[in-house]
């Protein structure tokens, strides 16, 4: 029986976390759950479950879960967070939280030998070198959900890493794909929200519009599978069928295929090394018609240029570019910014950042904090300028 923390409960990833564990009871028992937000949801996930721990981020929040449930007992805020995640109780943590606010709970979850199971690739953008280093120190695991990851990660099982010649990681292309530039500029928030593959996050949806979001997943490889930029590539495949490939050095590849459903990488997550059976629709091969492997155009998708850019530097930059871009994302989902804004913010932060070595944790936190700030004064600045956009 793994006994489990879901960090993030109540998004699309810790909801499906908590389905994938229900159609498992023999095998996972959910030992604390935690949620910025949806409180009502956190209350009939802490009814359903009945987990030793919960946590809110906020205080209001906390409050308003006591009057729903009745339970008194609520973690609250980066403490309690980081007290739900390192409870002895807990063999394994899913991180499905969108933001950096998980960053010291994880850091410390993985210093107590938990084994994590990670959504959330922001966390990775911003301290992958730090979290991978800290997961070999301390003897533990990290296995990927993000999608793309999770094929590579399973493509790579047994496979030497001499043997690799390069990765790639495989997108829809988002929303806007195919959309002529004069069309991207008028491109409505419904158009943005509206992924052809994917039921996601709004904040994740509007990074697969940009394609910041492959950017983001290019560094989390880096991370992942210690691989250098140069052999890491992104396609764009439609038909979302496959998720990654890799190529071996004698020229063959090896590929991973499924149907679109987070169910499926957040339980092998959850079951490695084993692999179980699910409900998961199955993929009909002869349904399949032509798979298309496009390259993407990154000055066709500006945040992908600068994703990669970022990463071609070093750790630091990749820490801004997150910021950054989740500040400006988040306005834009406010109404407060307009689509081009994204990737105006987000390269007039950049410039203002000195690339830096290797940060400890309270830098990369400090740095991430100066990001979102400098974002936001990017966006008023912007603000004051008559936008044609
Ligand atoms: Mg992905």
């Amino acid at each position: 029986m793994k006994r489990i923390a879901v960090l993030g409960s109540t998004g699309s990833i810790g909801a499906s976390t908590l389905s994938v564990i229900a159609s498992h009871p023999d095998k996972f028992r959910v030992v604390g759950i935690a949620a910025r937000s949806r409180v009502h949801l956190l209350a009939e996930q802490f009814q359903a479950f009945h987990p030793a721990r919960v946590a809110v981020w906020e205080e209001e929040g906390a409050c308003a879960f006591t009057r729903l449930t009745g339970h008194r007992e609520v973690l609250v805020g980066a403490a309690g967070l980081t007290e739900l995640a390192t409870h002895p109780d807990v063999d394994l943590v899913v991180v499905a939280t969108s933001g950096h606010d998980a960053l010291r709970a994880v850091v410390a979850a993985i210093q107590a030998g938990k084994r994590i199971a990670l959504a959330s690739k922001e966390l990775l953008v911003m301290a992958g070198s730090l979290l991978m280093r800290l997961v070999k120190a301390h003897g533990t695991s990290l296995v990927p959900i993000d999608s793309e990851h999770a094929a590579l990660f399973q493509c790579l099982q047994g496979v030497p890493r001499a043997h690799v010649r390069r990765v790639v990681i495989t997108g829809s292309g988002g929303p806007l794909w195919g959309m002529a530039p004069a069309q991207m500029r008028a491109v409505t928030r419904e158009q943005v929200l509206a992924h052809p593959k994917w039921r996601m996050g709004p904040k994740i949806t509007v990074d697969s519009a940009t394609l910041m979001n492959k950017g983001l997943e290019v560094i989390e490889a880096q991370h992942l599978f210690e691989m250098p930029l140069s052999r890491i590539d992104v396609v764009i495949h439609p038909e979302a069928v496959v998720h990654a490939l890799i190529e071996l050095v004698d020229g063959t590849w090896m590929a991973q295929m499924s149907p679109c459903d987070m169910r499926l990488p957040i339980q092998f997550a959850l079951s490695f090394p084993e692999r179980w059976e699910t409900a998961v629709p199955r993929l009909d091969l002869t349904q399949l018609s032509a798979l298309r492997f496009i390259a993407p155009d990154p000055e066709h998708f500006p945040c992908l240029r600068l994703a990669l850019e970022a990463a071609s530097r070093n750790g630091s930059s990749c820490i801004v570019l997150n910021g950054a871009n989740e500040t400006v994302v988040h306005a834009y989902l406010r109404e407060q910014a307009s689509f081009a804004d994204i990737p105006r913010v987000i390269a007039e932060v950049l410039a203002q950042h000195a690339p830096v070595a290797e940060l400890d944790l309270e830098a990369i936190l400090a740095l991430d904090a100066w990001s979102r700030r400098a974002a936001s004064e990017a966006l008023q600045a912007c603000a004051v300028v008559p936008m044609t956009t």
